[in-house]
């Protein structure tokens, strides 16, 4: 089977395959959670690709999570809309949360991560390339997060309509082999009219709303 006809396959059995419920998983999570965590609330770590996108999960987190916000996105090309998206996340908290939630902003570093990309840059958005992206982001928040002693981690990526939330929950559930001691929170944040809050929340702070998903080849000039 070549490239073409696997990636048709895979949007044929997208469509018709049954698909998990992430958000009652993840409810299902909150409920265990509340009950086992009687003395300190659990801390999560989320990776946040954007304000727009971290709005509405770190309202619906917060409820049950002490939360730190991971910015792991070398992925975003150019650097400035890097620091761009990064400047609206950080308004996002200071105007939100009063700056109650710390932002960790590791290295960036786009030309290491486009290696990653560049075997599949042809890929239409959505395929395998959009599939390295995910995992080479997750990785590095668990990591993270299994190092510095969180329960949890996530990421607000399933709140997006153009995110395949099944992979990405797939995903970050086999990184709890690779990474024992903390836990991936399931999600699909945009389930429950998550996405009409979303678009509430971007409206209540006039944030910056991208055009383009965030890598090279996903931006057109005519989206300018
Ligand atoms: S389109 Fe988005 S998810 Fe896909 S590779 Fe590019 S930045 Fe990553």
């Amino acid at each position: 089977m070549n490239d073409k006809e696997e990636y048709l396959n895979y949007l044929r059995q997208r469509k018709s395959s049954e698909k998990t419920n992430y958000y009652l998983a993840g409810e299902k999570e909150l409920q265990k959670i509340r009950s086992e965590y009687t003395d300190r609330r659990p801390r999560l770590l989320l990776h946040a690709c954007c304000a727009v996108c971290a709005g509405w999960p770190l309202e619906y987190l917060s409820e049950t999570f002490d939360i730190t916000i991971y910015y792991g996105n070398s992925n975003i090309w150019p650097a400035e809309e890097y620091e761009h998206r990064l400047s609206e996340l950080k308004r996002l908290v200071h105007e939100a949360w009063n700056d109650r939630i710390d932002i960790v902003v590791p290295a960036y570093d786009n030309e290491a991560f486009n290696r990653i990309l560049e075997p599949r840059k042809d890929d239409p958005e959505g395929w395998k390339r959009c599939f390295l992206c995910y995992e080479a982001r997750l990785d590095e928040a668990c990591a993270y997060a299994d190092e510095h002693d969180y329960d949890y981690f996530t990421t607000v990526m399933t709140v997006s309509r153009q995110k395949n939330s099944q992979k990405i929950n797939e995903i970050g559930k086999a990184l709890d082999t690779k990474y024992p001691h903390v836990h991936y929170f399931f999600s699909d944040f945009k389930k429950k009219n998550g996405h009409i809050r979303r678009n509430e929340i971007i409206a209540e702070y006039s944030l910056y709303n991208q055009q383009y998903c965030g890598c090279m080849y996903s931006y057109r000039p005519d989206q300018d």
